[in-house]
């Protein structure tokens, strides 16, 4: 900026200088330059006559008998009098001296105190016209007399020089420095400040008192395209949006001021605010645009556009470290809630539970309300949902989805996420939207496990009907990173009870096995005693199996035994453990039977295997495939479970020695029977 600018005197400034002289209140007062140096036309520099201008009054404008007195007031150097074309007394006063660039002061609209007011009108409006509106704006002026213009012209003109000369300066100078002060007071205000709106009202408040502007807005940068304008002083809080290209032709274009002024330009940019001048405020740090401040119809000498500008760059500093705090929390609110919601994931009972949490939790992320997930199926040719939200979960099973085909296909097949804004006019997707969907904007990822894709996560319909973000796509996809660990371990935890099952099973006839048997017994005894129950075991050997196979074959003898674990499997009861004990030998253990009760359910097994068909049996040496049945109960029979199983092994060698197709109970008999059990089970003589 130039040294000669802030030393020229600007009209604005001694205007309000001299306004603050009481005996120039009541005038409207302006000033004439020359058009050209040395030309004797003049221009005056504000309306001359602020009041009336537009009213009947006026019927031409003022503009010929100012110059006509200005001319006449330079020639003479002299104060002057004159009265405009709507009668009103006016004075005009030239300048000498001083770096000013105008030659003449106008001073008016003052009405003769002796005329009367219905006169005047009654002359203005020959034509139809409002006669009360006019009469009130004359009653409204000023009134006073020629003398006293007269006196208040001489007083001007002395007071000028003076004011000129040095005074002008100092006043000037005095009222920067209180500015200044101001400012300066204003931007520990700005340090202070805890959010970006807190430091532009402070700004505006500021501004709009200092500067006195009536209007000021700003535009503040709301996502990646667009600014929002939002009135801060005097105007609308809300209005409205603007694309971030129009928003940045506003921009100042050199580089040493974030101030500039808008004189043509204003009123296509801001045509809903019918302002003639604009000055914009730029608020940038590090060379990112942070906001633009507008004050409208301000016209302010560059003196204050510097004390503007020096308040802007801290403000700046201000706005950016305060973005930068925001992002941060948000960071680091977003970095807890995920990490909270990894820990309730990791603790998820069931991968039903998992896959509820996981959709539910992504879709909390992002604000949608529709939404499902999808895993490929073992032959990798459909996808099926596995978790629905906002929809029918039968209906969401029912519907296959093939890999490759369908949004959720193609991502299966693709790997890549697909975010859409408008599902009927996205290339990619291009089909209409389907009815239950409410909005037209989804996003679409895929569930990967070291690079190979398992599920994909669809998400739709976000909760303000807005569309989803940029934003919103990396975070589900750093969500599903995470939740892919915990589905994995999950499909791990799934195998692992899936072998466990294998390994408590017999692969031929699916019962439980031996290993199993020892375990549950074991449990199972342990109850019996503590709820004072009985419990009964039941040893099964098929009779003469040995025959059956070299009779029929092995295979049809795997098959007689499937056949009988079926058999024993509906014979027996839910809470009732059938096992295969091993070859062709099968354990029940019966928790809550009784001794007493257990010969009935015995006997009424042995019959159904006695009466069930099998191939070739009749060749077998009692003409069926029949079996033996031992039988032992706690407490009669023992308390421990080789004690118990011991005893219907020696129920059911009993059965066999009978002549087999038969039950045996065990009977505790005799003091010898007794311990030659106990003796042949723990070993001791
Ligand atoms: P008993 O009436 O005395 O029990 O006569 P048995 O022939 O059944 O004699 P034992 O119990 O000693 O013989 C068991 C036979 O069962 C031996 C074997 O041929 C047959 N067996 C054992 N396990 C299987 C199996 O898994 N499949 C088939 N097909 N046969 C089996
Ligand atoms: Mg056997
Ligand atoms: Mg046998």
């Amino acid at each position: 900026m130039p040294h000669s600018d802030l030393t020229i005197i600007q009209p604005v400034e001694l205007l309000e200088v001299l306004k603050s002289y009481p005996f120039l209140a009541p005038y409207q007062l302006t000033f004439c330059a020359e058009l050209e140096v040395g030309m004797p036309r003049y221009r005056s520099l504000f309306a001359v006559c602020d009041t009336i201008s537009q009213s009947a009054l006026c019927t031409k404008t003022c503009q010929e008998a100012v110059e006509e007195a200005v001319q006449r007031a330079v020639a003479q150097n002299r104060a002057i009098i004159f009265r405009c074309h709507a009668g009103l007394l006016n004075f005009a006063v030239p300048l000498r001296g001083g770096n000013i660039p105008f030659t003449c002061l106008i001073g008016g609209g003052m009405r003769d105190k002796d005329i009367a007011l219905d006169q005047m009108v009654a002359l203005a409006l020959a034509d139809n016209g409002d006669a009360v509106a006019l009469r009130e704006e004359l009653e409204a002026l000023p009134a006073g007399s020629e003398d006293e213009v007269a006196e208040v012209a001489g007083r001007v003109q002395e007071l000028l020089p003076s004011l000129l000369g040095k005074n002008i300066h100092s006043l000037i100078l005095e009222k920067t420095m209180r500015r200044l002060a101001s400012i300066t007071g204003v931007s520990s205000g700005i340090d202070a400040a805890g959010s970006a709106d807190e430091v532009l009202g402070l700004l505006s408040e500021t501004f709009g008192i200092l500067f006195d502007i009536g209007r000021i807005a700003v535009l503040a940068p709301e996502g990646s395209n667009s600014f929002a304008m939002k009135g801060l002083w005097g105007m609308d809080p809300d209005l409205g949006t603007i694309p971030k290209a129009k928003a940045l032709t506003i921009l100042p274009r050199t580089k040493e001021t974030n101030v500039v002024t808008l004189d043509e330009e204003c009123r296509s940019l801001f045509p809903d605010t019918g302002a003639n001048q604009a000055t914009c405020v730029r608020f940038a740090s590090n060379g990112e645009l942070l906001g633009i401040m507008i004050l409208f119809d301000a016209n302010l000498p560059r003196r204050d556009k510097l004390l503007i500008q020096l308040i802007t760059e801290r403000a700046s500093a201000k706005l950016l470290h305060l973005r930068e705090e925001a992002k941060h929390t948000a960071d680091n609110a977003q970095a807890a809630k995920l990490m909270s919601m990894f820990t309730t994931l990791s603790r998820a009972a069931s991968k039903e539970e998992l896959n509820d949490s996981i959709l539910t939790m992504a879709a909390d992320l992002v604000d949608a309300s529709c939404g499902s997930l999808m895993f490929i199926d073992e032959n990798g040719e459909n996808l099926k949902i596995e978790a629905a939200l906002g929809m029918n979960m039968q209906l969401a099973k029912s519907m296959a989805v093939q890999v490759g085909s369908g949004i959720a296909g193609k991502v299966a097949a693709g790997g890549h996420p697909l975010l859409v804004n408008d599902i009927e006019k996205d290339k990619r997707v291009g089909i209409p939207n389907r009815p239950r969907f409410k909005t037209k904007s989804f996003v679409s990822i895929p569930i990967k496990l070291r690079e190979e894709t398992i599920g994909v996560l669809n998400l739709s319909d976000k909760k303000n009907q807005g569309i989803f973000t940029e934003a919103d796509l990396n975070l589900l996809i750093t969500f599903a990173d995470h939740a892919s660990i915990m589905i994995e371990r999950s499909l791990s935890i799934e195998r692992a009870d899936f072998l466990e099952q294998l390994s408590i099973t017999d692969p031929l006839t699916g019962l439980y096995n031996r290993r199993f048997l020892k375990r549950r017994m074991e449990e199972e005894l342990a109850r019996s005693i503590r709820q004072n129950l009985s419990l009964t075991v039941m040893m099964i050997d098929l009779d003469n199996f040995k025959i059956y196979n070299d009779l029929c074959g092995h295979l049809t003898g795997d098959r007689a035994l499937k056949k009988m674990a079926r058999i024993l499997s509906d014979a027996a009861r839910q809470m009732d453990v059938v096992t295969r004990y091993g070859g062709e030998e099968f354990c029940i253990i019966l928790p809550g039977t009784s001794k007493k009760e257990s010969i009935f359910v015995a006997e009424r097994m042995r019959r159904e295997i006695e009466g069930e068909e099998f191939p070739h049996e009749e060749n077998l040496p009692l003409g069926r495939l029949t079996a033996s049945v031992g039988v032992a109960s706690y407490p009669e029979d023992g308390a421990t479970e080789a004690v118990l199983l011991k005893a219907a092994d020696v129920a059911l060698y009993r059965a066999k020695s009978e002549g087999r197709n038969r039950v045996v109970i065990a009977n505790p008999g005799t003091e010898e029977e007794l311990s030659s059990r106990l003796k042949s089970v723990t070993g001791t003589p």
